[in-house]
């Protein structure tokens, strides 16, 4: 059985493209199937796990970049495999080198230019979003690589809900109003909308977003989630690169 990857139908478009996210669904009936080093899980099972995944996507493990992040506004423009330290978003306009965000309820967001071939991979938390870490990636992108806004493609893949993102009045105080909700004695916190106003702030369309429907929270069987499973938690990657 081969390890159950999430793609988009938006980056499906694109025959030039990999992408995928994990899921806990592996292969040898592992249920948990997790892919990040700083949890509690054997190294040596994540580092076999980790082949699987690429394998399954046809992506060389010699040509990956990983970033260790922590929930910065810090994006890092790539040229070769490697590891990034605090850092939570990647770009490239090289070819053959995949990019990769790790996740655990926080919205990975991959991104495609096919005019000028650039693709990304940023981390949005709600730190994150609130220091406008998709905002200071896509300007720069905008005016250092020439992004073109009319061609370019977003998918944010699965992630905490609106619903299910609970938080205490003071994180809640951070955001516009009109992204907040109040729900018993706590406050939720809509990011995916504030993360979309940001890049359609910035002139990109809204038909070139995707935003996936799947929960991490609620979905325990399928996703890793932090919130739910605590320290027992896996990780998840987000993968994006343009394949020679
Ligand atoms: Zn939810």
């Amino acid at each position: 059985m081969k390890p159950v990857i999430i793609k988009s139908h938006i980056l499906s478009f694109f025959n030039e493209i990999v992408h995928g996210i994990s899921t806990r669904v592996g292969s040898v009936n592992d249920s948990n199937f997790n892919l990040g080093i700083n949890s509690n899980s054997n190294k040596e099972v994540i580092y076999n796990n980790r082949k699987i995944f690429f394998k399954t996507l046809n992506i060389n493990e010699n040509l990956v970049v990983y970033q260790q992040q922590v929930h910065s506004n810090r994006y890092q423009l790539v040229e070769a495999p490697g590891f990034i330290k605090e850092n939570d978003a990647l770009i490239t306009v090289q070819e053959n080198l995949f990019l990769i965000v790790t996740i655990a309820d926080c919205i990975p967001i991959l991104f495609y230019d096919k005019s000028n071939r650039i693709t990304g991979a940023i981390h949005a938390g709600w730190r994150g979003t609130y220091s406008k870490i998709v905002l200071n990636t896509i300007e720069f992108a905008i005016s250092k690589l020439s992004l073109d806004i009319n061609n370019t493609y977003f998918y944010f893949g699965p992630s905490i809900c609106a619903n299910c993102f609970e938080v205490d009045e003071d994180v809640a105080n951070l955001f516009e109003p009109r992204f907040v909700k109040k729900k018993n004695q706590k406050f939720t916190v809509d990011l995916q909308q504030i993360n979309l106003q940001y890049l359609l702030d910035l002139g990109i369309k809204k038909n070139n977003i995707q935003i996936s429907k799947l929960c991490t929270f609620e979905l325990n069987q399928l996703l890793h989630s932090y919130r739910r499973d605590k320290e027992k938690s896996g990780r998840m990657f987000g993968v994006i690169g343009i394949r020679k």
